[in-house]
């Protein structure tokens, strides 16, 4: 821990400067900064984060050299800024925020207007000649410090909206009622000096205690109660949700006042130095005249424009700053352009007009969506601001979700409360209609109206309706599960795992607390988020403009050339493998075959019906009858994904269906089964029992399936190897790579090897030809295979990590059915985030870390990917990368992520 505890910064010089984020918060290494480049900011001093662990950790006491410190560093202020603190003839008054390593805006307590009492007041009345602005500014005092350290770090818990904030605000109204005045800037002098008055007798009779008349008293409390404020609820489910860890601590930043609201030569204003929507290079911001920093951002005004940059349709009346203060906007534009040249980024800046003088209150890097983001670093690169290495830093890969799909229109989200959250399975937004069936979705669809599916969970028998749906909604469900796996394919929005929802398909309804929604009511859904909202909201489409996607390939292009590692998709029809080419994947890293029964079209609806007879077929030659039909409708399939994929890789894993999943239930379907099958619903009632497995996710599937019924793997492999035979016959180039999935002994691959090795020679005897290429490899997703990884790349050419079931498996968390506690697992703290989504590092990364070493001691060459969802997940992305995968797979909308999240990781080293 450092000895120096205070670190104070003003009058054109400052002990710390922006390295020093982690020990003065942002906030105050950036004030720092500043003042050491010589631009105006109120004198002040920062208390390091290292106190607030202190704090934390002796309860509630501070270091012993810190009164002393402070007192230092405030005589220091009082130099700068000619004025003194609790001097009675010429009072100086201090700000006293947070200031955290990372910003957390609006979750931690600020007190302004410290240092008035009763000794003061008159000094500073006489001081400004102001006794109205002198009053207001004590009834702000005494609104934010019984709120935020008389009640909230003091521990006290209110009833209901009986807290001390309220009932001050309440008596505030009602003079206002009373008088018939519509803002607070119509209460008098009089009226104001009553009402602290009034405010001071409640407080004392809600929590007991009189109001600090004394300034030390008031900034020490001020101080204690923001260290408090970063272990109250609101700060720590922030922390939770952006990962912010709670051994960090925050700031405490205390400075001058400086007032905007002294008169119509005074003002305040946030602004940022390029429009944080769009990009453009153009300042950008909204201020008020005669007003205190939070009326701009309490949305109580309608904030005046910057200059004509920054107007629109609700204030293109109202007169800019660069009108109506022009020689102070011109020193504001230049410090813009300073503060831009010197942290060589986009800055988000808040500043006060005091009578006429600048001040500079906050300066740091301003937060942009993902279109703005990408603008700025191939602008700024273009500007000479920053290198190419530094642009592909700039723009994180998540932000690529925002535009690679339609989303819910921001500004009309920022209005909805959620109805609901669930976990976000599939990227983008929806707004439409609720169906509770696939056929109505299907049936509504072509009536030209838009659906959300809304269903308890999905089974491919859902596939037509969850295709036609802008969105899919369930109950439950986990990130991997089968709704969210197919919607991630189509880039389709939705949102499994709801827990909060009772969906009641018989009676069309869907309940979520006391809401209850039916069908053909409107509902809308963030599926980045996981956020339900009952009603419509509008939607914008990032997809649909050319200049953007442009600026997309041109930023992804710069990305490509630092990535180390391949991007390949997820890919399982040829549209979806021509799609994900678009997006720049370097080859398929599975191609599910079982997913070419999910299609919904024609062919899928033969070959499903073709599976199906073969799932429930009594013995060999039943089951042959029913693989002879499909064989030519799979070749299809395959032959035309290696078409598309035109000579790069394709990993065609053998069939994995989770046979339950399969299984017809409803009678349209089950009759028509009956009659290709040749047998009776009796017989397929008892037949269906018979493969009705306690735990399929661990039962008769994937190489199990291979193994005793070695004819299922044969036809496989025969399209495979017969598609390849075919195109390279017709001169073209196909690279396929056999792949068994679910294999935990090097035994089991040898069987499979022997199947392949058979068919390959019956395939060059066809065809007449000496060899067809073809990689043969295994899936990674069972821990045994982790565990003797050496034995098994004796046999194998590849591995394919599966991370999904090696999650589920190492976890011993079914994948299907985590919706019920994972949440509250991360809710608990119990786990860091959904080890579905990103990648548990620590457990199941060493299993992968293990299994690649022994692999790679057996085969060096041995070609090594990943194809659970993980494959698309940033951080899971730069894992890869550091273990030394030689690519990663994911669905197609996806890629450009993960070609981002690899050049990231390379960048990192
Ligand atoms: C996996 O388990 O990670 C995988 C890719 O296979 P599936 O999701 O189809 O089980
Ligand atoms: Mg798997």
């Amino acid at each position: 821990m450092s000895e120096k505890w205070v670190y104070a910064f003003g009058g054109g010089s400052a002990e710390g400067e922006a390295g020093m984020k982690n020990l003065l918060g942002g906030k105050g290494a950036n004030l720092a900064e500043m003042a050491n480049m010589k631009i105006p900011v109120p004198a002040g001093f920062t208390i390091t984060t290292d106190v607030c662990t202190y704090y934390q950790k002796h309860g509630r006491t501070y270091p012993q050299s810190l009164a002393a410190e402070v007192q230092g560093a405030l005589s220091k202020v009082e130099q700068v800024m000619g004025m003194r603190f609790g001097d009675p003839e010429n009072p100086l008054l201090v700000s006293v925020r947070s200031g955290a390593r990372r910003s957390m805006p609006g979750m931690m307590e600020t007190v302004l207007n410290v240092g008035l009492t009763t000794r003061t007041i008159p000094g500073l009345i006489k001081k400004t000649g102001n006794p109205r602005f002198v009053y207001d500014a004590y009834r702000r005092l005494i609104m934010m410090y019984s709120d935020v350290v008389m009640e909230k770090a003091a521990g006290v818990e209110p009833e209901e909206g009986r807290g001390i904030r309220k009932q001050l605000d309440d008596m505030l109204g009602e003079v206002k009622k009373a008088k018939g005045y519509k803002t607070d800037a119509d209460l008098s002098e009089a009226d104001l000096k009553d009402l602290v008055a009034r405010f001071k007798t409640r407080v004392k009779d809600v929590l007991g205690k009189e109001f600090p008349d004394d300034a030390n008293e008031q900034l020490w409390g001020g101080v204690g109660a923001v260290f408090s404020s970063w272990n109250g609820k609101r700060a720590v489910d922030y922390r939770r949700i952006e990962r912010i860890p709670d051994e960090w601590g925050t700031a405490v930043n205390v400075q001058a006042m400086v007032f905007g609201n002294m008169g119509d030569s005074s003002a305040t204003g946030v602004a940022f130095t390029r429009n944080p929507a769009t990009g453009e290079n153009k300042f950008y911001g909204e201020w008020l005249p005669n007003a205190q920093g939070e009326d701009v951002v309490a949305g109580i005004r309608t904030p005046n424009p910057l200059n004509d940059a920054t107007k629109n349709a609700q204030n293109e009346n109202l007169p800019s700053l660069e009108a109506a203060m022009a020689g102070t906007y011109k020193e504001l534009d230049a410090i813009r352009l300073n503060l831009e040249t010197h942290f060589k980024d986009m800055q988000d800046i808040e500043f006060t007009i005091q009578e006429g003088r600048l001040w500079m209150l906050q300066c740091r890097v301003g937060k942009r969506n993902g279109p703005a983001a990408v603008r700025m670093a191939l602008d700024m690169l273009k500007e000479g601001l920053i290198d190419d290495r530094e642009a592909v830093k700039r723009v994180a890969p998540n932000q690529l979700d925002e535009l690679l799909h339609p989303i819910l229109d921001p500004k009309g989200e920022a209005k909805a409360q959620p109805i609901a959250k669930g976990l976000p399975a599939g990227p983008g937004g929806a707004t439409g209609q609720i169906v509770f069936n696939a056929a109505d979705a299907v049936a509504w669809t072509r009536q030209g109206k838009a659906v959300i599916l809304v269903r308890e969970e999905t089974n491919p028998e859902d596939v037509d309706g969850m295709w036609a749906a802008k969105g899919i909604l369930t109950a439950r469900g986990g990130m991997t599960s089968h709704a969210a796996l197919v919607a991630r394919g189509w880039g389709k929005c939705c949102i499994v795992g709801c827990g909060a929802l009772h969906v009641d398909s018989g009676s069309r309804t869907l309940k979520v607390g006391t809401t209850t929604l039916k069908e053909g009511d409107f509902l809308s859904l963030n599926g980045t988020k996981g956020s339900v909202y009952a009603g419509q909201i509008a939607m914008v489409d990032p997809t649909s403009d050319p200049e953007l996607s442009n600026q997309i390939e041109t930023f992804l292009k710069l990305a490509d050339k630092f990535r180390k590692i391949g991007v390949r998709t997820n890919a399982d029809t040829p549209q979806d493998a021509a799609k994900a080419r678009a997006f720049g994947a370097q080859g398929i890293g599975l191609f599910r075959t079982e997913h070419m029964f999910y299609g919904g079209g024609e062919n899928s609806q033969k070959a499903l019906l073709q599976l199906r007879r073969m799932i429930v077929a009594k013995g060999e030659p039943e089951r042959r009858a029913a693989l002879d039909e499909l064989f030519p409708l799979v070749k299809e399939d395959i032959k035309a994904t290696l078409a598309a994929m035109d000579g790069l890789p394709v990993t065609i894993r053998l069939l994995d269906p989770p046979l339950h999943e399969f299984v017809p239930q409803g009678e349209a379907e089950r009759k028509r089964l009956v009659e290709v099958a040749g047998i009776t619903l009796a017989d397929l009632d008892k037949r269906a029992e018979a493969l009705h497995e306690v735990n399929p996710m661990m039962g008769h599937r994937g190489v199990r399936l291979g193994v005793t019924f070695p004819e299922i793997s044969e036809m496989q492999v025969r399209a495979i190897l017969e598609s390849a035979a075919e195109l390279t016959k017709e001169g073209r180039k196909a690279l396929p790579e056999i792949m068994v999935p679910v294999v935990g002994m090097v035994a089991e691959l040898d069987h499979q090897r022997a199947v392949v090795d058979r068919i390959h020679a019956e395939v060059c005897q066809k065809y007449g030809v000496q060899k067809v290429e073809f990689l043969y490899g295994t899936m990674i997703e069972i821990p045994r295979a982790c565990l003797t990884a050496d034995k098994i790349a004796e046999t194998a050419e590849f591995f394919s990590f599966g991370t999904n079931d090696l999650t589920q498996m190492g976890f011993g968390f079914s994948r299907d059915d985590i919706g019920g506690f994972v949440p509250d697992y991360v809710e608990k703290k119990i786990l860091p985030a959904d080890p579905f989504q990103i990648l548990d590092q620590e457990g199941i990364g060493q299993l992968v870390r293990m299994a690649i070493e022994k692999g790679r001691k057996t085969k060096p060459e041995l070609k090594i990917g990943i194809c659970g969802e993980h494959g698309g997940e940033p951080s899971s992305v730069a894992f890869c990368h550091r273990v030394g995968m030689n690519y990663v797979s994911c669905s197609p909308f996806r890629v450009p992520i993960a070609r981002l999240a690899a050049a990231q990781a390379a960048l990192e080293g």
